[in-house]
């Protein structure tokens, strides 16, 4: 396996790559914009993803094939399919791209999740409104990330307006999940079946808009993550990276969603575990034995949003690395990220380099917590 074709020429596809070069794989990306960020890293297909011509130059070219999203039509994967290796499969990908189907997934494989239903219309949502209580949160069925999609319902006077703003289209509403904090686990499983777990991640988000994540060593909840995602793993015969979203409340973790991708929650591997998420998704995918999915010490990643900071004042912090992805800075839009690891410091001292990564990215708020004081010891009431 040599040569790598992506549906998808954004950061992941971008950071595959450069995770890849190194192994001696090529890559190939069929992304229907022109500016794909990944392109100067292998040989770009600008053509729109159902392109018959694309596909034949990408199927003809490429060893196996990888997506870097979700929103990839299911079609164009389901028939990429039958004509060259394709991981991680369809089925996957169509449950992933489902909130409806997702949760539904998870209820099969008695992982507990928010209460939900499926609604299409404003009368059905009332309906469900009456037993489910309020608040709640009105997601779109397909289609929402980074928050778009999504409306809280916090009176019943919400609702009409809701509806309207999600544009009227079939959805799921969820019960809101008081919860104590936000982790995500990641994991990767190869050809054989075999299984390496990240350390769990716990995310920060605002505007809902993932800023900030650091990984918890020994975690209390680790191996309850890790039995949760390995039913999913098995369930889809799965190939690759898989990540998984997470509410914990008390000592019981609810799933969120999963993403059958590398995953931005995962960015601090690159250079906070042993082979990152990037590489390990690719030694899968081509059927190479994995790498070890360790990590010995704390690592954070802050997400660059809009705009980029100085890299000179990154590079001035010590352990800190910044991604910059290449693409025109513009509001909401992920434009880089920077990793911190904390192999040579106290944890006081990391939770200072922070605190500093987090201003320079516009983050204040979160730049005045303390985190590794309760990484260690997370706080059950
Ligand atoms: P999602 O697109 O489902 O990942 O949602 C984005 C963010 O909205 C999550 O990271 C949570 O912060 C919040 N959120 C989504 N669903 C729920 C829920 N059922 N209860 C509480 N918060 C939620």
């Amino acid at each position: 396996m040599k040569n790598i074709g992506v549906l998808g020429g954004g950061q992941l596809a971008r950071m595959m790559a450069q995770a890849g070069r190194p192994l001696g794989l090529d890559f190939m990306f069929l992304c229907p914009d022109q500016n794909a960020c990944a392109a100067s890293l292998g040989k770009h297909l600008n053509a729109p993803y159902d392109d018959p011509v694309a596909h034949k130059e990408l199927t003809e070219w490429a060893d196996v094939v990888t997506y870097e999203f979700e929103n990839v039509p299911l079609q164009v994967v389901e028939s990429l399919e039958q004509q060259v290796a394709l991981h991680p499969s369809s089925s996957a990908l169509a449950v992933a791209r489902d909130r409806l189907s997702e949760k539904n997934c998870f209820r099969s494989l008695d992982i507990p999740t928010a209460e939900f239903a499926p609604v299409n219309t404003l009368e059905e949502l009332t309906a469900v409104m009456k037993g489910m209580g309020l608040p709640a949160i009105l997601k779109t069925r397909t289609q929402g990330y980074d928050g778009k999609g999504q409306a809280v319902l916090k009176k019943e006077t919400d609702l009409p307006e809701a509806w309207e703003q999600l544009g009227k289209r079939p959805c799921i509403v969820e019960s809101k999940v008081a919860f104590q904090r936000e982790v995500s686990v990641i994991a990767v499983r190869d050809q054989k079946g075999e299984t390496f777990f990240y350390p769990i991640t716990e995310n920060h988000h605002r505007e809902g808009i993932l800023r900030l994540s650091i990984n918890r060593l020994n975690d209390p909840v680790q191996d309850q993550a890790n039995a949760t995602i390995r039913k999913i793993l098995e369930d889809f015969n799965y190939v690759g990276v898989l990540a998984l979203e997470l509410f914990q409340v008390e000592d019981q973790l609810f799933a969120n969603e999963f993403a059958p991708r590398v995953h931005n929650t995962g960015h601090w591997t690159i250079e906070g575990a042993q082979t990152s998420q990037f590489e390990n998704h690719l030694r899968a995918v081509c059927g190479l034995p994995l790498g070890s999915s360790q990590s010995e010490n704390p690592a954070a990643m802050v997400n660059l949003i809009s705009r980029l900071p100085d890299e000179n004042q990154i590079r001035a912090v010590p352990g800190a690395t910044p991604h910059f992805y290449g693409k025109a800075e513009k509001p909401k839009r992920k434009v880089g990220h920077i990793t911190l690891t904390g192999d040579d410091c106290t944890m006081e001292e990391f939770d200072k380099r922070l605190a500093a990564l987090l201003q320079m990215a516009g983050e204040s708020q979160l730049a005045g917590q303390k985190f590794l004081d309760t990484a260690l010891k997370p706080q059950f009431p």
